[in-house]
């Protein structure tokens, strides 16, 4: 069980007196004690927490910061919870050395065993088994050996020793699952499960390339990048669904924003790393977590899923332009199907789109696409997935007898934008806001076709002139505006109606401005209302009534505000000039807290 905690973190910390850089260590409490017991509520006094740490080998002394307290006085943690430490420090008190634990989750707040036979970290550094190392990470806290997996469920045979091509200096092999930045010594044996294409870059400061592979062993996947020089050296000897040895390359802290493999940490291929090809085949094949098509209306946009399906329809290659670069890329749709008599559309790019070359309805297995919303629920696959034809696995021949026998006749439901997607009333997706800079960047509203996009703004600056106009005072609402006739009186021609007096409602243009930019949008009756609090009709009163000051407070009132807006973006041709014409057809209150933890898991994402 002592492989649950991650030994030589206890080490690293209390060996050298430097934290390792961006650990987030799994770890025992073995007890935790408040320190300054005169306090109490009436004194001011705040509590502190002792706990004592175990990583499985050593343990050492930490103390909680007080904003952890409420951890304890509920027992959400308690002797023997397990955490997963997010953010510390170090600090020596009274000539100790002290891990303070600024932020951690709970991974088993009841836990019912002390895990592993831990020492006192202390003791082992006083009678010199463990050494103050000097400071710096590299050699921080070699592992003593890497420790099998529960069940003896081992990386082979083969570890530590009787290797092929062996005899360097490359250290026992680890299961990818043990990697961490604390070992320098180690080599994995994984199968390549997926591999990028290389993408080059160009920028300021030079040009470069790079591509990934994504390597997978029993006990979990790593994701690998190798830069220029690694490219050349290693893009052509890895290729997908084989072995290989990996050794003397870095671990790092994953950058979750580029890379969706289930790992803290990230491999980076170095100069002096040594991959080597394997014929083991017992390295496990790609594992799959299948969703049925019909299961893809209970995923979100931009969740992460594997499927598998029989090609039923293969579409001609295309090109389109991104929106986002303004470079085109091939584009190839596939539709599938599975035994739950749902289709759908599934979106390859690039390489993959242009050597598709199958119309024999194989069946395809895909690992790691992703969801989209479009026409209710659509695939896209990104580089990091991957695809296998015909896959020697139970699902594939299932299905390939389901549609030999009676799927190729039967009639699938599509996927339709009215299936799924959410209800007018809902609140924003947050993962779907554009800046209002994207919005100009992507060129929203420049093409025939009207786009719609959610953006979260301030109001800088609302005009008062020109705020309304004079609208047809039909109880049907009309809305239409009206004229007057030269007697007093107003018509509608719509209804073919005079009224003696119309409805003021709201044409306003209000400046709207993000982090990124600024624009003028056109607000009409509803939102303006909910925006300045007053119905265009008593506000065009009360500037008839010449109370200006009163009416302007509307105006300033209102500025400095944040919304939501649901946006509409449309070409409008004015003077003979076209140019994009921006529409709020709904402007919302933030959800202030939702968006407050949509940007910590966002910020979460850069390992800062
Ligand atoms: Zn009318």
């Amino acid at each position: 069980m002592a492989d649950l905690l991650d030994v030589g973190f206890i080490q690293a910390v209390f060996g050298d007196g430097e934290a390792p850089e961006g650990a987030s260590p799994v770890l025992q409490i073995l007890s935790v004690k408040k320190i300054n017991s005169a306090s109490s509520a009436s004194s001011g006094v705040v509590d502190r927490y002792r706990a004592i740490l175990s990583d499985g080998e050593y343990f050492g002394q930490a103390m909680l910061a007080v904003n952890l307290n409420p951890l304890i006085d509920s027992k959400e943690i308690d002797k023997f919870s397990i955490i997963k430490l997010r953010s510390y420090t170090t600090n020596a008190v009274q000539g100790r050395r002290l891990l303070i634990l600024l932020e951690f989750d709970i991974l088993e707040s009841v836990y019912n065993e002390k895990i592993g036979e831990a020492v006192n970290i202390e003791h082992a550094v006083a009678n010199g088994t463990v050494s103050r190392a000097p400071a710096g990470n590299a050699n921080a806290a070699p592992k003593a050996e890497p420790k099998g997996r529960a069940g003896g469920a081992g990386p082979g045979p083969a570890r530590g020793g009787a290797r092929q091509g062996g005899g360097k200096d490359v250290g026992p092999l680890f299961p990818i699952e043990s990697l961490s930045p604390y070992q320098n010594k180690w080599t994995i044996k994984a199968r390549v499960s997926a591999k990028s294409e290389i993408k080059h870059w160009s920028n300021q400061r030079g040009d470069g390339k790079l591509f990934n592979v994504t390597f997978m062993d029993e006990s979990g996947e790593i994701r690998a990048t190798g830069f220029n020089e690694q490219c050349d050296n290693f893009y052509d000897l890895l290729e997908e669904g084989k072995v290989y040895f990996v050794s003397r390359a870095r671990i790092n802290i994953a950058k979750k924003q580029f890379n969706n493999v289930n790992n803290e940490y990230e491999i980076a291929f170095e100069r002096e790393t040594a991959i080597e090809p394997c014929d083991d085949a017992s390295v496990p094949q790609i594992k799959y977590n299948f969703k049925r098509v019909d299961e893809l209306a209970d995923l979100n946009k931009d969740d992460m899923c594997d499927i598998i399906g029989v090609v039923r329809e293969v579409h001609d290659l295309s090109s389109v332009t991104s929106k986002a670069t303004q470079k085109p890329f091939a584009k190839r749709d596939i539709q599938i199907v599975d035994q739950s008599g749902q289709a759908v559309r599934l979106t390859l790019w690039g390489k993959q789109a242009e050597s598709f070359a199958h119309d024999d309805s194989p069946v395809i297995a895909f690992k790691g696409v992703k969801v989209g919303d479009f026409g209710g629920r659509s695939l896209s696959m990104f580089s990091s997935a991957t695809m296998s034809v015909n896959p020697d696995i139970n699902e594939a021949h299932a299905l390939r007898g389901w549609y030999d026998s009676a799927g190729r006749n039967t009639q699938f439901n599509a996927y339709t934008s009215t299936m799924a997607g959410r209800s007018d009333n809902s609140a924003p997706r947050l993962n779907e806001l554009k800046t209002i800079g994207e919005a100009k960047d992507e060129n929203l509203g420049m093409r025939d076709k009207t786009d719609y996009f959610t953006t979260a703004a301030v109001v800088a600056f609302i005009k008062s002139e020109n705020f309304s106009y004079p609208a047809c005072a039909n109880p049907d609402g009309c809305n239409k505006k009206v004229i007057e006739d030269g007697n007093g009186t107003y018509v509608c021609d719509k209804c073919d109606k005079h009224w003696p007096e119309p409805i003021h409602r709201y044409i306003l243009s209000m400046n709207c401005m993000d982090h990124t930019s600024s624009f003028w949008i056109t607000a009409f009756n509803e939102v303006a209302e909910k925006l300045l609090g007053i119905s265009a009709n008593d506000l065009w009163k009360l500037k008839e009534g010449g109370d200006e000051q009163q009416f302007q407070s509307y105006f300033t009132k209102a500025a400095g505000r944040s919304y939501t807006f649901e946006m509409m973006a449309k070409q409008d041709s004015y003077n003979e000039q076209v140019r994009v014409r921006y529409t709020c057809r709904k402007a919302g209150i933030p959800d202030f807290v939702a968006e407050s933890a949509y940007l910590s898991q966002q910020i979460a994402l850069f390992n800062i």
